[in-house]
């Protein structure tokens, strides 16, 4: 038998053999779908499907470089296209952009850029920020961005007073995006559903094009992108979806679990694709899994198998604190690998959100041990890297306002917010990007002569720069570099920002822009490049060639599997997050993000909450989550630590909550002392029985410097 058919169970194989018409596979975790997408491609093309008339599409970058790779081993070096949603919109984007008002080298703002658009908007539209923060503002147009809304569609139906507030600044923010030739994520898939919506012969042509979707976690699309797929298999209705609709864990972006269960209704000639049986994990992984999703009442029950052998019985940890969960986890590891041969690749570290890692991170690296902490957008976001992309933005697209901002007085060069306000105002009343706008600076009221001198200066620098537009990048960021003499500044200004090497991290930007170079000799445009970073996810980092511990939260952990696996912080107000109670469809979600936690081991599991977790320093006692009370606790291993530890000096307050995480909780801040009230009752945690919680002030706690540990299994 062929290699693509060869290791496939039957339901597989037939799923794998099928090749026109739609397609629905519904399937648990680990029962082969990403593997089923895969083989399918590969048999299309050996049936004579044209490859470049293939596309799938998926959420990350990584599941998209996952799908190439093993696409490529059983098909080798065929042009299909594999990316994600946001990559497949921006490339027809590109293509299209003066029919939505565009121009072909529109910019993508990234997340703290439309935040800064958003205020700026909420200012122009004269919103007051009393009762909605530009923050609440934004995400209010983003939901009506997924659902397809228009700015008038948006003001034709308000229904709480957020929209009303949202509904008037919609408009203008979408004005101002257009004037600065950019688009936002949400704009991405919405501008390419829009145009075909209203552009029946490109439809057309683009249903034609791509004859053949697939996409994989289906049950994640949102109204934005199932409107898309579904535009594209119209007249070759050659779509072919894979889900799981418990696995669905983005609502809060828009993700509609409507999309998958009406698949059977929207195309009635559909082939529907069951299977049933778990490649992954072990009997006791799995009926961890299956008790606990059971609780979902908005689901359709199905069974969860394997042939496995039973496997270890899956751990319920209770600790004293967050260091000592951390420590706990680090002792299992080392443990692990020196008693049973185990690698540090082996596991993996899931939690709610990032904040939680610093403990972890402490722990692992005194003892050495190394770790990956995924978090693909975080480079993008340092001071340094955002200052010179900003100035390669306004290079590459000169009506971006916000990179315009950022760069006119960095380094400083005596331009005041003052003057920057004037510059702004001028462009809104003109309705000209702000660059131009500088260009006039002697037309401005109100402007000092120097104001105008240092303008000038800064016009005569952008000039020089933007000559370079066709160099290679690599010589374009160099020339930057030096010209704008950054170094000096980031000397200077290093000390105050408490930034130990970040020159390392522009030295990484140029290793990086040497790498596309390379990979792209005759189209390293600059457009591409900067097209890359805004698409960059958190995923993305994943270095899957080096032997280290993945550390990474729960959205990010989809789709992928790992031999031992640790969930931590299972504690409510996290887990189920404070912020996704209020309604039972938010709870639910919930309990899905932990079920598919739970789906990511293969053979071995942990789940652990504290007694105490300190949070901005403050330590305040947990409740351990609800969902934990749903596990089969009978059949878990329950073990209680106790003992004090080394009260180390964390520095919970520094961590940075202002970068934006695209692919976390969009709000996601760490919980702050509020988070757990005080009057909170105590109750015993799930499987333990526990006379107090005690309270220690943190003085008493940095007293108890004896890190005597004693395990009780119960
Ligand atoms: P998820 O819902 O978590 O994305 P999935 O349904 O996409 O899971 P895969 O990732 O495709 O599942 O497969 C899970 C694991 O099982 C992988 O390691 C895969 O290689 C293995 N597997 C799948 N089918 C088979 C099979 N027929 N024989 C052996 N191994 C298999
Ligand atoms: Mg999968």
């Amino acid at each position: 038998m062929d290699a693509i058919f060869k290791n496939l169970t039957e339901a597989q194989r037939e799923a794998v053999a099928h090749v026109d018409g739609p397609m629905l596979i519904l399937a648990g975790p680990g029962s082969g779908k990403t593997r089923v997408v895969t083989h399918r491609i590969a048999n299309m093309i050996q049936q004579g499907v044209q490859p470049w008339q293939i596309a799938a599409l998926t959420f990350t970058n990584k599941a998209a470089d996952e799908m190439r790779l093993r696409v490529n081993a059983l098909a080798p070096n065929q042009p299909v296209w594999m990316g994600t949603f946001h990559r497949f919109c921006a490339q027809q984007l590109r293509r299209y952009a003066t029919m939505v008002g565009l121009q072909e080298n529109y910019s993508i703002y990234d997340t703290s850029d439309s935040k800064q658009a958003m205020k700026r908007a909420v200012l122009a539209a004269g919103v007051s920020t009393t009762h909605a923060s530009p923050d609440q503002i934004a995400s209010a147009i983003s939901d009506a961005k997924n659902r397809l809304m228009t700015p008038e569609m948006m003001l034709g139906q308000t229904l709480r007073p957020l929209d009303t507030l949202a509904a008037k600044v919609y408009p203008i923010y979408q004005q101002q995006l257009l004037t600065a030739n950019a688009v936002d994520f949400d704009d991405l898939l919405l501008h390419v559903a829009n145009l075909l919506r209203e552009n029946p012969e490109l439809r057309s042509e683009m249903d034609r094009k791509f004859k053949y979707i697939l996409v994989d976690e289906y049950q994640d699309t949102n109204l934005a992108q199932y409107a898309i797929v579904r535009a594209l298999s119209i007249d070759q209705p050659n779509l072919a979806v894979t889900g799981d609709p418990d696995q669905s864990i983005y609502g809060w972006r828009g993700a509609d679990l409507n999309n998958i269960l009406d698949f059977e209704k929207d195309y009635p000639s559909v082939k529907t694709v069951r299977l049933e049986k778990n490649y992954r994990s072990t009997p006791n992984i799995l009926r961890a899994a299956d008790q606990l999703i059971r609780h979902n009442r908005r689901r359709k029950a199905k069974d969860l198998f394997t042939d496995h052998p039973e496997g270890d019985a899956v751990i319920l940890r209770m600790f004293e604190d967050g260091y000592q969960e951390a420590d706990g986890i680090a002792d299992e590891i080392i443990r692990a690998i020196t008693d049973e041969g185990m690698k540090p690749s082996d596991f993996a570290i899931f939690c709610r959100m990032n904040a939680l890692t610093r403990s972890l991170e402490h722990a692992l690296r005194s003892r050495s041990l190394p770790y990956q902490i995924i978090n693909g957008v975080e480079f993008y976001q340092r001071r340094e890297i955002k200052d010179l992309l900003a100035y390669l933005h306004l290079i590459n697209n000169p009506s971006h306002d916000v990179a315009l901002m950022r760069v006119i007085n960095t380094p400083t060069r005596g331009i005041g917010n003052r003057t920057v306000e004037r510059i702004r105002d001028f462009a809104d009343y003109n309705a000209i990007p702000m660059l131009e706008a500088a260009r006039r600076a002697n037309e401005i009221e109100g402007l000092a002569k120097r104001a105008i001198t240092m303008i000038g200066k800064f016009i005569k620098i952008y000039d020089r720069l933007a000559i370079k537009a066709n160099s290679s990048l690599e010589d374009m960021i160099r020339y930057l570099v030096t010209e704008t003499e950054y170094e000096a500044y980031l000397e200077k200004t290093a000390v105050e920002q408490q930034d130990a090497n970040p020159m390392s991290n522009v030295d990484e930007l140029i290793t990086a822009a040497v790498e596309f170079d390379r990979q792209h000799p005759d189209d390293g445009s600059l457009e591409a490049f900067l097209e890359q970073v805004a698409l960059v996810s958190d995923t993305d980092s994943i270095d899957g060639e080096t032997d280290r511990v993945t550390i990474m939260t729960l959205h990010a952990s989809k789709g992928l599997e790992y031999p031992r696996v640790f969930i931590i912080a299972v504690e409510d107000d996290l887990l189920p997050h404070k912020r996704s109670k209020e309604t039972d469809a938010q709870f639910e979600e919930e309990r899905r993000l932990l079920f598919v936690g739970i789906t990511r081991a293969k053979e071995w599991l942990q789940m652990s909450c504290c007694k105490r977790r300190a949070i901005r320093g403050d330590t305040r006692p947990v409740i351990p989550s609800p969902f934990l009370n749903e596990l089969p606790l009978d059949e878990m291993k329950r073990i209680e630590s106790t003992g004090n530890r080394d009260w180390f000096d964390e520095e919970e307050d520094s961590y940075d909550q202002s970068y934006p995480d695209s692919w976390d909780l969009p709000d996601e801040g760490e919980p702050t002392s509020d988070t757990i009230a005080e009057s909170a009752p105590i109750v015993a945690p799930a499987g333990f029985e526990i006379d107090e919680i005690s309270q220690l002030p943190q003085e008493e706690l940095a007293a108890a410097v004896k890190p005597k540990k004693k395990n009780n299994v119960i």
